[in-house]
């Protein structure tokens, strides 16, 4: 996902991650990256598939490292995770995603910004907290928060995951299910969860217009989704024949590159512009 619109930026080099010391390194570089503005959030649409409106964005966390370039989520989140450094990221990406909310909000633009969590965020009962500070501290917002939990933070800990989930619900908070079907969900787990949508994973999605199997799933996921009474959105939409499938099976949202890669803010907007018009 770092192809194409990154290309100004020195590739991370992979060999990096194979050494404790500079992965320990990086760790505590991850910290000066929050002081000094080395992370920013980038924004994907998600496009409603009955009317083809943007109902939102996800905000996706990148690091601009001044030596090592573009760094990818997936490789530091896990370090971040490990180290416990993961809170600070989940508050610096909440915080920046109302502050941008609230400013497209200014410029006329509501839109629904969702935020990926960490397992670790869950079980962590400040982040109802953080997010009920945040609320009033950024109250202008209409266009609402989605928070996207993987499946395996809700396993893990069922009990102490619905606990916060409810809080976070009682909030107003959107609960979406991420990276669906790749994990072992349990289905009686899924039914008591307080979520409002499933987010089928791009494994599923991004050969859906080829690939019989996928058609299976997806439709079956939706299946299951419908019967429990909950929203829909499928991530990885590449071409337009997956696109006009998906709304032909009923799923409510779709994200992908088909429609826009992740932008930063001010792209996203010219690209909202664009798309509108
Ligand atoms: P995710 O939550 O499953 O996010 C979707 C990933 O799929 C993103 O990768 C996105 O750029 C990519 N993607 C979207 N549409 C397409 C498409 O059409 N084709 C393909 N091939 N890929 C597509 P990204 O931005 O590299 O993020 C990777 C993962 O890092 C995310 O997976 C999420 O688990 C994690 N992550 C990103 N930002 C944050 C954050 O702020 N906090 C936490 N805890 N995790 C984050
Ligand atoms: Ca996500
Ligand atoms: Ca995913
Ligand atoms: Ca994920």
């Amino acid at each position: 996902s770092c192809k194409g619109h990154h290309r100004a930026f020195a590739v991370y080099r992979p060999e990096l991650n194979k050494y404790s010391v500079q992965r320990l390194s990086l760790m505590s570089e991850l910290r000066s990256a929050l002081s000094e503005g080395q992370l920013s959030l980038y924004y994907q649409p998600k496009v409603l598939l009955a009317d083809g409106r943007v109902s939102g964005a996800e905000c996706l966390i990148r690091w601009i490292h001044p030596v090592h370039g573009f760094i990818p989520p997936d490789q530091f989140i896990p370090l971040a995770e490990q180290t416990g450094a993961i809170r600070d990221v989940t508050r610096w990406a909440l915080t920046e995603a109302m502050r941008q909310q609230q400013q497209w909000s200014e410029a006329g633009l509501e839109l629904n910004m969702a935020v990926n969590i960490s397992p670790l965020d869950l079980v962590d009962m400040q982040l109802p907290e953080m997010v009920a500070s945040l609320f009033s501290e950024f109250s202008a917002n209409k266009g609402g928060l989605t928070l996207e939990v993987t499946e395996s933070a809700v396993m893990s800990d069922p009990d102490m995951a619905i606990r916060a989930l409810d809080k976070l619900k009682a909030m107003g908070v959107i609960l979406s299910i991420d990276d669906f079907g790749t994990g072992y969900s349990s289905m009686a787990q899924l039914k008591k969860m307080p979520v409002h949508e499933l987010k089928i994973d791009k494994a599923f999605v991004l050969d859906l217009a080829t690939n019989s199997e996928d058609q299976v799933m997806v439709n079956t996921l939706l299946g299951l989704a419908r019967h429990l009474g909950l929203k829909t959105v499928a991530e990885g939409v590449e071409d337009a024949t997956s696109l006009a499938f998906l709304k032909q099976a009923g799923c409510h949202k779709a994200q992908g590159f088909y429609m826009s890669k992740p932008l930063p803010a001010a792209q996203f907007s010219d690209w909202l512009k664009q798309y509108q018009s």
